[in-house]
């Protein structure tokens, strides 16, 4: 399997618990020949997530800085009742739109964690759900992922959990990689970085990756084009300035 030079799950310190400036992480971007990253703050649910205009205004970034491309996204909370916090003006300004689970919504059960995330299925503006092997927030995992297959949602394999975060989510991960790559879901590779040292860091899943029988054309991190055609499947706007940046 290829070494993946796409990040689409970073922070900045539009959250302030992460310490990057997005110039930063687009610097540490160049110099490690990754191609794209997504900006994924987190939403304004959470504590210090970044304000709701912070999203909207993404549109001031140019699709291409110093020759890496930039998705305007987001990181969602997911609310108990599986609606979650995307600025409704911030909408139609959004190339990717990740949700997950977060300190802001108390954790359940699994019952009810597995209904949280079929809801926002349902919802249809979520591309992406993130680090699902929270051990905070676990769910039935093989429903949850037979949902999204059945919902063209992608599921994240996260490099930061069990290293930076969520301690004691590797089983659970394990178990999710295991049970996607026989269902065949879309999956999409995170670093979730807080400090642009870790973008496109994925050692700590290559493993998981392995063992889970995910194939290289699950991955959309796999090309610039497997993204951008990923987005448009999910109805997102066709991105000319990438597609024409990078020949696809
Ligand atoms: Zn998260
Ligand atoms: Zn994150």
């Amino acid at each position: 399997m290829q070494d993946f030079n796409i990040d689409l799950h970073t922070h900045t310190l539009s959250s302030d618990h992460a310490y990057s400036t997005i110039v930063e992480n687009i610097h540490y971007a160049r110099e490690h020949h990754i191609s794209m990253i997504a900006c994924t703050d987190h939403g304004p649910d959470l504590e210090d997530g970044a304000h709701p205009w912070h999203f909207h205004n993404l549109k001031v970034v140019p699709r291409v800085c110093e020759g890496v491309a930039v998705l305007r996204g987001i990181e969602a909370n997911i609310r108990n009742d599986g609606s979650v916090d995307v600025p409704l003006r911030a909408l139609p300004m959004l190339d990717i739109i990740l949700a997950g689970f977060h300190p802001c919504t108390a954790p359940m059960d699994i019952e009810r964690h597995t209904l949280a995330y079929k809801k926002l299925m349902d919802d249809a503006r979520v591309d992406v759900i993130t680090h699902p092997g929270d051990v905070r927030y676990p769910c039935c995992y093989e429903e949850m992922l037979l949902y999204a297959k059945e919902h063209h949602v992608a599921i994240e394999i996260n490099s930061s959990s069990d290293i930076n975060t969520r301690m004691g989510s590797t089983q659970n991960c394990k178990e999710i990689a295991r049970l996607a790559g026989k269902i065949g879901n879309i999956i999409s590779l995170g670093s979730d970085a807080h400090i642009c040292y870790y973008i496109a860091n994925f050692e700590s899943i290559k493993e998981i990756l392995k063992e889970g029988n995910i194939k290289e054309e699950q991955i959309i991190n796999r090309s610039p084009k497997a993204v951008l055609d990923f987005l448009e499947s999910r109805g997102h706007k066709r991105i000319e300035e990438l597609r024409s940046f990078f020949k696809c």
